[in-house]
């Protein structure tokens, strides 16, 4: 090849396979085939380096050079995300802010060593080292590291991180994604992934156990970097520390590394003002009364304080730390138990300190009003119908999607197809991507992402399909590639109409008629199936279709009801329609959506 014909591509330090092939413009096959020509066996979603796709582009005829970027400025970046983070800081005055610990929170595959881990840092380092204090769960501790602290949330799993985040809660800095070394990368270690990255919440990895004789550290990794965590030392930007929880080896490497992620993110609060922050969990305690654990995010709490929990408050009576010790303040990041809540509170519920109870009051006043009104316009949760108009308004309208296949072999067509879709204003986003049946974990995923749930051959778990139910996520699903790609194109033009088929529920027969008022009610029994107060009715006499309309009464006797069984009578009366015979068949349906 002449040099004259060299075209030039630009490329970033590392790529995967499929990537170099699409900036190539050539088959990732062609590539993988010239990987092998150069005694590299990689698969597609393989990362690779710069110099060894500089050497396969060249050999293909292009000339390859390293992509000149502004390099992004990190601490920026994180700062972004840390502003994000923390909406008590939003009316804060920059001067007024002071460095405040890191929260950070354990996510990872069932057994693969969280609660073990949890221990031994705790253990090993509780902060104020006063021996005889006997730990306390909280909901979080605090440990201490040369006078720099950490608080860590002490429910581990991704359950508690998500039902907070679905709240609204936003309480954890930095996600220690824990790995045995003798297991991999296993389906809980990709919801994890899925959650820190719907958060925006930086992650470092424990590679555990690997004081096992089968621990495989480089299998993690690269299980890792196919997840898209490259470590570090394989040129990407996830920090990897190989431990043992067991055994207390590595562990004072992992918390350095938090507190130097954390020194890059600069995360502050302004410790001199009333508390504010998130309650980690609440329970009522036989002895003690109604127990708040609490973490303050930005303020000091001290003992006496009038404390707002949504429409509640009372007076931190009594304050405790993770030691079960009494404390008399508590400042950012610091966990704390309080006494003297007159009501449990939620987790995820936020907090804050006022004046006193007359304010306290007021605020009550407040959050009840806030209550009513969102309740009149409940978060209506993202659908593909009303995708655009939901998101009126912001510049880029993103379509977040969990999809979930039987297979990898639909999977990777599928997402890829989907990221094709859109363009710069109307984008997917693919939060969370797997194989296997629609779990609980991926509706609530849905739910903190505002996402809508893609299944293509798969079924949907009963705990899922409860929680879609009452959360009212979009769980979708597929048989046909091409359906599922077309729906999602025409959600992101805004063209996607439902559509829906007519379902009977009930049978009726009208035996009597008699006025009320105006109106004809039709003294009926049900034959078959049932009539619900909300369902659709169709008039049919002498086989004939009279009239079809929506239920106006639906009566048990005197009494209004929701719904009437096969075997019992009742009257029915037919909005605006009065024309109602004895002899008449009444079909109840509902219209029930088909796609
Ligand atoms: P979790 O389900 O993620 O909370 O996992 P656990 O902390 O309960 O640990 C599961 C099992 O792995 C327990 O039997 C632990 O003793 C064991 N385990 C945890 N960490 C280590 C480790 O570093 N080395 C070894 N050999 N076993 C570990």
């Amino acid at each position: 090849m002449t040099a004259e014909a060299l075209k030039t591509i630009e490329i970033p330090p590392q790529l995967t396979v499929r990537e170099l092939a699409t900036e190539l413009d050539v088959s990732p096959i062609a590539v993988i085939k010239e990987l092998m020509n150069n005694g590299i066996m990689a698969s597609i979603n393989q990362p690779i380096d710069f110099d060894t796709a500089a050497i396969v582009g060249e050999e293909m005829g292009f000339e390859i050079v390293p992509i000149q970027e502004e390099e992004p400025e990190p601490a920026a970046e994180l700062e972004k995300q840390v502003s994000l983070r923390h909406q008590f800081l939003e009316h804060e005055d920059p001067a007024n802010l002071e460095p405040r610990p890191p929260v950070v929170t354990i996510l990872g595959h069932v057994d693969h060593g969280k609660t073990t881990l949890l221990d031994t840092i705790r253990h090993t380092s509780v902060v104020s080292g006063e021996a005889g204090g006997i730990t306390q769960h909280i909901g979080s501790y605090q440990v201490d590291i040369d006078g720099r602290k950490i608080t860590f949330l002490d429910t581990p799993g991704h359950e508690a991180f998500t039902a907070m985040r679905a709240r609204g809660a936003m309480v954890t800095d930095l996600v220690i994604l824990i790995v045995a070394a003798d297991d991999g990368v296993m389906p809980q270690t990709k919801e994890a992934i899925g959650h820190a990255r719907a958060a925006g919440v930086p992650i470092i990895v424990a590679i555990n156990k690997i004081d096992k004789s089968n621990a495989n550290v480089e299998k993690v990794k690269q299980d890792l970097a196919n997840e898209g965590l490259v470590p570090e030392e394989w040129g990407g930007e996830t920090i990897c520390v190989p431990v043992s929880a067991l055994n207390n080896i590595g562990i004072d490497d992992l918390l350095e590394n938090i507190l130097l992620a954390t020194e890059v993110a600069e995360l502050k609060a302004n410790p001199n003002r009333p508390a504010q922050g998130t309650v980690i969990e609440g329970k009522l305690d036989e002895k003690r009364g109604v127990v708040a654990n609490l973490l303050v995010q930005n303020g000091t709490l001290n003992q006496g304080d009038v404390v707002v929990i949504g429409t509640h408050y009372g007076r931190a009576r009594a304050m405790f730390n993770s030691l079960g010790q009494k404390i008399k303040k508590a400042g950012p990041s610091e966990p704390v138990s309080i006494l003297g809540m007159s009501t449990v509170p939620e987790a995820g519920e936020i907090f804050e300190v006022v004046k006193n109870r007359k304010a306290a009051e007021a605020l009550v006043q407040e959050h009840l009003q806030q209550a009513e009104q969102s309740q009149s316009n409940a978060r209506a949760p993202m659908s593909l119908e009303d995708f655009l108009s939901r998101l009126e308004g912001e510049s880029v309208k993103q379509l977040n999607l969990i999809v979930k296949a039987d297979v990898h072999g639909s999977l990777e067509p599928i997402i890829n197809s989907l990221k094709t879709l859109g363009d710069d204003q109307h984008k997917v986003r693919i939060v969370l991507q797997g194989t296997g049946n629609i779990s609980e974990s991926d509706v609530t995923l849905a739910v903190a992402s505002n996402a809508i749930v893609i299944g293509f051959n798969v079924s949907v778990d009963e705990g899922a399909r409860r929680t879609a139910e009452l959360e009212k996520v979009e769980v979708r699903r597929y048989r046909v590639i091409y359906k599922l790609i077309e729906d999602v194109d025409l959600a992101l033009k805004g063209l996607y109409e439902p559509v829906y088929e007519d379902r009977i529920i009930g049978h009726a027969e009208v035996r009597a008629t008699f006025k009320v008022g105006k109106r004809v009610i039709a003294g009926s029994y049900i034959t078959a199936g049932k009539f619900t107060r909300h369902a659709l009715v169709r008039v049919v006499r002498n086989r004939e279709l009279i009239h079809t309309g929506e239920i106006g009464s639906l009566k048990r006797f005197t009494e209004d009801v929701e719904e009437v069984a096969t075997g019992y009578e009742c009257g029915i009366g037919v909005e605006g329609f009065n024309d109602l015979r004895e002899g008449d068949i009444l079909e109840a349906f509902i219209k029930e959506r088909v796609n």
